[in-house]
């Protein structure tokens, strides 16, 4: 009879962990209690050996440490945000070491802090986006970063196919490049937007430009220029903990309405995912750049009905609208027979812009 008792007990206990089991796998599966975490890299601009900008006496390097530990502190409380910094102390790191720590945590985004100099007494603060011409080495880095999944097992599931040696493989991560860009800009254009609005800093906008350390990570990645040290006041002001928290926690709070804004978007992309399958529109961004073009033919080599859309101080241009992939593709060779070399596809789901890829998957 005892006996007997011990094993009923058993038997729930068993039954009992063998559900708790199926719950949590489920639950992990599902993704219901685990939130997806975003990976932002925060990059101290110089350190060790190389002190950046020496302007009125302050360093550039213990600025931007400052600086960039104040914007991970902040994020870091926040349960979806994952911090990863390439440097939280006074050391040397090789400019393309930074890139790589990026790229190998698959982060999300990448931010780089620094401050100005200047002859002048030029002053304001700045945040800078690669420019197209720079893209051209990520790519070559993205194709090399993808060929490590050539190693690893089952890469042929894993990956569906993908092929880092094949042309139509490349083409996706140029397309991936362009999405960045257009990531990089809206990050950009938040943290300016701060700096200018809330803090009242002068608003030395948004800017394309050759950053090296840009060019080595293959995610939306920007850099700041927190201001000018070689002006007098501005450097003052960056150099004292009021400066340094101000500018640190407008940083952290654009990093996290970015982050809301990229939920926002899946959060729609799942809920109309359905009906939107005819509401897919192709178009082919033939240029963009900061001048303001009028959208006539003789401005397109002839192309007519040319669309301008402004995002943030850039225009783009695209030519041609269907629903159509097939037909898209072909105008994008008659596109590029006209000169327009490097234009591309782009897609559009209800006006929204989305992957090309994933507006092919729909269809
Ligand atoms: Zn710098």
């Amino acid at each position: 009879m005892r006996f007997q008792q011990t094993h009923k007990i058993n038997t729930k206990t068993k039954t009992f962990f063998v559900f708790l089991c199926i719950f949590l796998f489920l639950a992990q599966s599902s993704n219901v209690f685990s939130q997806k975490k975003y990976v932002i890299v925060i990059d101290a601009g110089h350190g060790g050996k190389d002190p950046g900008n020496l302007g009125s006496g302050y360093k550039e390097k213990n600025i931007a440490l400052k600086v960039a530990l104040i914007v991970g502190k902040k994020l870091a409380k926040k349960k979806d945000i994952k911090v990863i910094y390439t440097r939280s102390k006074d050391v040397f790191i090789d400019l393309w070491k930074r890139g790589d720590v990026a790229n190998h945590a698959k982060a999300d985004l990448f931010v780089s802090i620094h401050c100005d100099s200047h002859t002048s007494n030029a002053h304001g603060a700045g945040t800078f986006v690669l420019g197209l011409r720079g893209n051209k080495k990520n790519l070559e880095i993205a194709k090399r970063e993808n060929a490590v999944i050539l190693l690893e097992d089952n890469y042929k599931e894993r990956y569906k196919g993908f092929d880092p040696n094949s042309a139509e493989s490349v083409i996706g991560l140029s397309l991936l490049q362009e999405e960045n860009l257009d990531k990089s800009l809206a990050i950009a254009s938040l943290i300016q937007n701060n700096f200018a609005l809330k803090l009242k800093r002068e608003d030395r906008k948004v800017k394309q430009d050759n950053f090296q350390v840009l060019r080595e990570t293959i995610m939306p990645s920007v850099l700041v220029e927190l201001g000018f040290l070689t002006n007098k006041k501005e450097g003052k002001y960056l150099n004292s903990k009021k400066g340094q928290e101000q500018m640190g926690n407008s940083i952290a709070d654009a990093i996290q309405n970015y982050i809301s804004n990229l939920k926002l978007n899946t959060v729609i992309d799942v809920v109309t995912q359905q009906k939107m399958v005819d509401d897919i529109e192709y178009k082919i961004q033939i240029a963009s750049g900061k001048n303001k073009l009028a959208t006539k033919s003789y401005n397109f080599k002839g192309l007519q009905d040319v669309e301008r859309v402004q995002v943030s101080s850039f225009y783009k241009y695209y030519y041609g609208n269907t629903s159509n992939y097939k037909e898209v593709k072909k105008s994008l060779e008659e596109v590029k027979r006209k000169g327009y070399k490097t234009a591309f596809i782009v897609a559009f789901k209800n006006g929204e812009k989305i992957s090309v890829s994933d507006a092919v998957k729909m269809q």
